[in-house]
């Protein structure tokens, strides 16, 4: 079965420099924020083209601590897409802010600049577009929108880990930005990290002392804070697939153009939106459940990420019920197919083989 994502394979890929950087960090006697976080940090901010980066436990933590940072009124209201994972608004939450949940473009799966227009209503507001499957969102309107309102932006890069919008890498346009390294994100550790990038000194301070209770000198809390660390083990191996990041990406954008070209023509089959860096590669078809069953009986797997939006799961329900139409379609048609650096040219040609095979057979 070829599977939609696959770790373990970018592991095999870059084995003996992974190899080579845990037993550095091993021996190393430090274990926690140490120089490896230091020096990654450094790094990935240099790569993104940011002033600061902070390396903390996750993804998750990193949306919440970059709004926490970022955002001056507590409570405020928090606009993002109800089209993305759920941990997006369970930072917003988390961190005691009100999420609203809006549509996304049909075409392009991203937050829709009009929904935001018209939600921004109150100054204070902060907004987290999430540059979903690597593709980036709208950010020339929304970065419009938000200064017209006066919006703090706050991206979700944890799909997007170097893919580029207004000629600059996503998580270098708002005020800060999330990234997650789950393993199998575009930059991916083999264990939980993430990162809040910005260029505001302000910002990067706050998320240093919100990581780790609110210490500015050691023993010492300064404000409330949490425990929120990224671990040395974790560093040295995001230093080296940083180094592979843009083959991987290229790798992966190499690939979707040769699924591109395979399913242009094909009845039923909605390309995704060209320009990212394809975490995901997402088509829509109207029996996307036959012909997800149909794909795993030829031995590809595919998946739907994500199958219910956030608005109808029961924790982030509202009542009256929330209705985002673009959204409810998406997840009644949207299917992600294998998608990763390593794929081989022959995994690749069976993909699109069997995709054409079975969306015919759905004609
Ligand atoms: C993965 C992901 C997160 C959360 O990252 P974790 O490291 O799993 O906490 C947040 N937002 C989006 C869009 C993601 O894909």
């Amino acid at each position: 079965m070829i599977a939609t994502a696959n770790p373990l394979a970018s592991y095999r890929a870059h084995q003996t420099e992974i190899d080579d950087a845990i037993r550095r960090a091993t021996a190393s006697g430090w274990y926690i924020l140490g120089p490896e976080v230091e020096a990654f940090e450094a790094e990935f901010a240099a790569y993104l083209g940011v002033k600061h980066c902070v390396g903390v436990a996750n993804g998750t933590d990193a949306v919440r601590l970059a709004v926490q940072a970022a955002v001056p009124f507590r409570g405020a209201e928090g606009v993002t897409a109800s089209m993305s994972a759920t941990a997006t608004v369970a930072a917003i939450t988390e961190a005691g802010w009100q999420p609203l949940l809006l549509d996304i473009l049909p075409d392009e799966y991203t937050l829709d600049p009009a929904a935001l227009e018209a939600a921004l209503t109150a100054p204070g507001m902060f907004v987290v577009p999430v540059h979903l499957y690597g593709h980036p969102a709208r950010m020339e309107a929304i970065l419009r929108l938000a200064a017209e309102r006066q919006a703090t932006v706050i991206e979700d890069c944890a799909q997007a880990h170097g893919a580029m919008a207004l000629g600059r890498r996503v998580g270098s346009l708002g005020a800060a930005a999330a990234f997650s390294f789950y393993p199998t994100k575009n930059l991916g550790a083999l264990g939980d990290g993430g990162a809040v990038v910005t260029d505001s000194d302000d910002i990067a301070a706050r998320v240093r002392l919100l990581r780790m209770y609110g210490w500015r000198t050691r023993y010492v809390s300064e404000i409330h804070g949490s425990n929120s660390r990224l671990d040395e083990l974790q560093a040295a191996i995001l230093r080296v697939k940083l180094r592979h990041l843009d083959a991987d990406n290229a790798r992966r954008m190499y690939i979707a153009e040769t699924y591109n070209a395979a399913f242009a023509d094909l009845p039923g089959v909605r390309l995704p939106p060209t320009g990212g860096v394809y975490h995901q590669y997402t088509i829509r078809h109207p029996k996307r459940d036959a012909l997800r069953d149909a794909l795993a009986a030829l031995g590809v797997g595919a998946s739907v990420l994500y199958p219910v939006p956030i608005h109808l799961q029961p924790a982030y329900a509202d009542s009256p019920p929330l209705s985002l139409p673009v959204t409810e379609q998406f997840a009644k048609d949207l299917l992600c197919l294998p998608m990763y650096p390593e794929l081989t040219a022959a995994e690749v040609d069976a993909v699109c083989a069997a995709v054409r095979q079975a969306a015919t057979a759905l004609e």
